[in-house]
């Protein structure tokens, strides 16, 4: 016989709480380990997950066994089992040690049954909030943001939904960034407005993408929301934790204004590579402007210099431990547990929480005039008010200020925001509401290239949504981006290639396919779905395939393994093992002595369909709604258990649908050039509508160079002209500098003209001018088409 007695005294620390070992000789030889631990009143032991089957023995002692956000109370005497990969630990309420004896062994098709069932692990009937990255509104949504969290986050909602997950999709704008106050200047106009213009284009985009959130903040515009955020922030101060500090701030040399942001670039000064203020795109580090390398200003040309200023700041470093415990609980990809091991290899990281801005929030304290909330206590802070809204919609008193355990939260997001969503917030959370566990799955995407350069607004190196979509487009859109879109590095998008991917993919092959399915049920059985008569060896296989694809969709699709890219693959590997199946099976076809066999594989083939019509619901919803049609089944709703026949009899209309459209025209023509110059005219200098400006110059028209300057952004953004302020402001009626900009003589990298070239007003050059503009005339050739 062997004993062990808990002895208190000879415990050593792991997983967060003290264990003593239990030698259990005979027992461990059969693969059971025991252990004794113990947890001290007021902690906990780490979340944690792992392959064995754990049972705990609580000898003495009360608290929480919290296992999957579930929390059961436990006392002495109690025996509680765990399943494979189930999160758990171990929190002591109470007041005395809680001692308990674990067992824990590994049973392989127990852990595989469990890995294997993804579809609802973990989430169970919890309320699930997912949250696509509030986008700022400083412009429109283009390619390379629909690619990552928005169609990431609405393909993840839309399997939930059909597995019957309490599942929402939250959005906003993130009104209050100051790249929204930078775009304002740029164009003359109030951040207000600016966020209200390009929400309202946002909108449309997600719209035109078939993304349509269940609730969305306008955090500019929602009264309720500045308040509840004030509320937040003085919980963040009055835990003491965030604390009025002076620190290294930079400002401009010229003007004193502080540097922030958008207002600055310089080196990083964890990796070298160019940067804005604040966060680095590149290694996801953050910078706090003073520490960039040669830091210059955005606008003006005076040196910087590094000066001091009291703010509302957070020594990040002291949570270090409540950060790293947080990405245990929820998955926490590698990339980002990699940023957060360097991040926490710093020393300090002083994180300033208020910044000089006229732009933001006002705290409630008054200690820092001029000072706003800085944006990311917004984000933050922004997520957990969003499930408030949306409560409140639903009439559920969820609260910002009471956050919930059981509350499932889950991110898309772009590396170059990881710092922000999965290590500031959640410390931020700890300060605000220290006893909630916040359980986070966060999907990061990496950076998507365009013909391998970064997307660039100011260098027109972009595609923007609103250009490419269209009712026609969409599915080919999902899938190309679902198939490109940069989940484990880099990914490159080319109009050519998502191009030759709707031609030769999706008409070329699954298009062609349904077609000739359709043509070869009409010819056979009249266009209706024949019932499966005898099944070939061949055929059981074939059912034992699709079974394969649907498992392995479901695992793609699900929040364990979520890959888009894998869900792409995954589809046309449908389509291509259905190709194969049928090219066997046509040999026999039309010998009448095995029609039993041949109706057999027809159906089957539908049965293909059918599934791909299931298994496309989330990623391609317009395309599968239309196959359920033309199979003559209700649109796909449900997740299916399990691959299934077309109901015999069923009318099908497969042969002459068309499911992908030729893909539209990128960039449609810009109006005729006059009538669009003269209304971004009359915009600029608010004009009354349709009032002729044609004859006039600019000046006469009282035009101010600040108007000039925005007027010069909307000709570069609606038409791709570069034109220069001197030219807007020079002799030219408005009718000659639509004739200017036709003749694609404005768009110039300063080469020098030949001697004596007329200009198309007639105007001789100077010998060997040089015009104005240096940048790149990409769209000259469109504006003169
Ligand atoms: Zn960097």
């Amino acid at each position: 016989m062997i004993t062990s007695t808990y002895d208190g005294s000879s415990l050593h620390r792991s997983f967060g709480i003290d264990l003593g070992e239990i030698d259990m000789g005979a027992v461990e030889s059969m693969g059971v380990g025991a252990a004794w631990g113990k947890v001290s009143p007021g902690r906990h032991s780490d979340p944690h997950q792992h392959d064995e089957t754990e049972t705990f023995v609580i000898v003495s002692g009360r608290g929480d066994l919290v296992v999957d956000a579930r929390r059961t109370p436990v006392s002495p005497g109690m025996v509680l089992q765990f399943e494979p990969f189930e999160t758990h630990y171990l929190d002591n309420t109470g007041t005395a040690d809680l001692v308990f004896a674990t067992f824990y062994w590994r049973d392989a098709p127990r852990a595989s049954r469990a890995a294997a069932t993804t579809v609802r692990r973990r989430f169970g009937d919890r309320p699930v909030f997912v949250f696509s990255t509030p986008p700022t509104p400083n412009g429109g949504l283009h390619i390379g943001h629909l690619s990552g969290p928005y169609l990431g986050t609405d393909v993840f909602v839309r399997f939930q939904k059909m597995i019957g997950a309490n599942v929402w999709h939250l959005a906003g704008t993130d009104d209050f960034q100051s790249y929204v106050a930078e775009c304002a200047r740029r164009e003359g106009r109030a951040p207000a407005e600016v966020a209200a213009h390009y929400a309202a284009e946002i909108a449309e985009t997600l719209a035109l993408m078939d993304i349509e959130p269940d609730q969305i903040t306008h955090t500019s515009r929602d009264e309720r929301y500045q308040r509840a955020l004030r509320a937040f922030f003085s919980r963040l101060v009055d835990s003491g934790r965030v604390t009025r500090q002076e620190g290294a701030a930079l400002f401009d040399g010229e003007t004193g204004q502080y540097l922030y942001e958008p207002d600055v670039s310089g080196g990083c000064p964890t990796c070298g590579t160019g940067t804005g203020g604040n966060i680095c795109e590149q290694c996801g580090e953050p910078n706090f402007c003073v520490d960039l390398a040669e830091p210059h200003p955005t606008s003006g040309s005076a040196q910087p210099r590094a000066g001091v200023i009291d703010r509302y700041t957070l020594p990040l470093h002291e949570l270090r431990a409540d950060v790293l415990e947080h990405h245990h609980v929820g998955r926490a990809p590698a990339r980002l547990r990699e940023l957060a091991h360097r991040v926490f290899r710093r020393e300090r990281v002083d994180v300033a929480l208020t910044h000089p801005s006229s732009w933001g929030v006002l705290p409630t304290q008054q200690d820092v005039p001029g000072q706003v909330i800085w944006v990311w206590i917004e984000l933050a802070f922004g997520f957990i008010y969003g499930i408030e809204s949306l409560g409140r919609t639903l009439g559920i008193d969820w609260r910002a200020d009471a956050p919930q355990d059981d509350w499932k939260i889950v991110h898309f997001l772009g590396y170059d925001n990881t710092f922000y969503h999965s290590i500031l917030s959640p410390a931020l959370y700890k300060i605000a509401s220290p006893g909630w566990t916040p359980d986070v799955d966060y999907n990061v995407n990496e950076f998507y290239l365009l013909d391998g350069d970064k997307f660039s607004t100011s260098r027109r190196h972009v595609i923007w949504g609103k250009d490419i979509l269209s009712s026609e487009s969409v599915d080919g859109i999902r899938f190309y981006l679902a198939q490109t879109r940069p989940e484990t590095g880099r990914t490159n998008f080319t109009l050519a290639e998502y191009e030759t991917v709707v031609q030769e993919t999706l008409v070329g092959t699954w298009q062609r396919w349904l077609n000739d399915l359709g043509s070869r049920v009409e010819r056979r059985y009249g266009g209706t779905v024949p019932d499966a008569g005898i099944w070939t060896p061949e055929h059981t296989a074939f059912l034992a395939a699709l079974e394969n694809r649907l498992g392995a969709m479901a695992a793609c699709l699900g929040p364990d393994g979520f890959s888009l890219n894998r869900a792409a693959e995954t589809l046309h590997g449908i389509v291509q093992d259905t190709l194969r199946f049928a090219r066997f099976e046509s040999a026999a076809a039309d010998i009448e002595d095995w029609n039993d066999e041949t109706r057999t594989a027809i159906a089957l083939e539908l049965a293909a369909a059918k599934l791909l019509a299931a298994c496309a619901a989330p990623v391609m919803p317009r395309f599968a709604a239309r196959l359920a049609a033309a199979l003559g089944i209700t649109p796909p709703a449900q997740w299916p258990a399990l691959v299934t026949l077309v109901p015999p009899g069923t009318q099908v209309d497969l042969a002459r649908q068309v499911f992908f459209g030729p893909p539209p025209e990128p960039w449609a023509p810009p109006a005729p050039l006059l009538s669009c110059l003269s209304e971004l005219v009359r915009e600029a200098l608010r004009l009354p509508e349709g009032e002729q400006v044609a004859d006039t110059t600019l000046v006469a028209l009282g035009i101010k160079s600040m108007q000039a300057i925005a007027l010069q952004y909307q000709i570069l953004e609606r038409t791709g002209a570069d034109v220069s302020v001197e030219d807007l402001l020079g002799e030219r009626t408005v009718g000659q500098l639509a004739t200017f900009l036709s003749d694609g003589t404005a768009l110039s990298d300063g080469t020098a003209l030949p001697d004596g070239t007329a200009l198309p007003d007639g105007t001789a050059l100077p010998d060997g001018t040089a015009l104005p503009g240096s940048r790149a005339p990409e769209r000259a050739e469109v504006v003169g088409a």
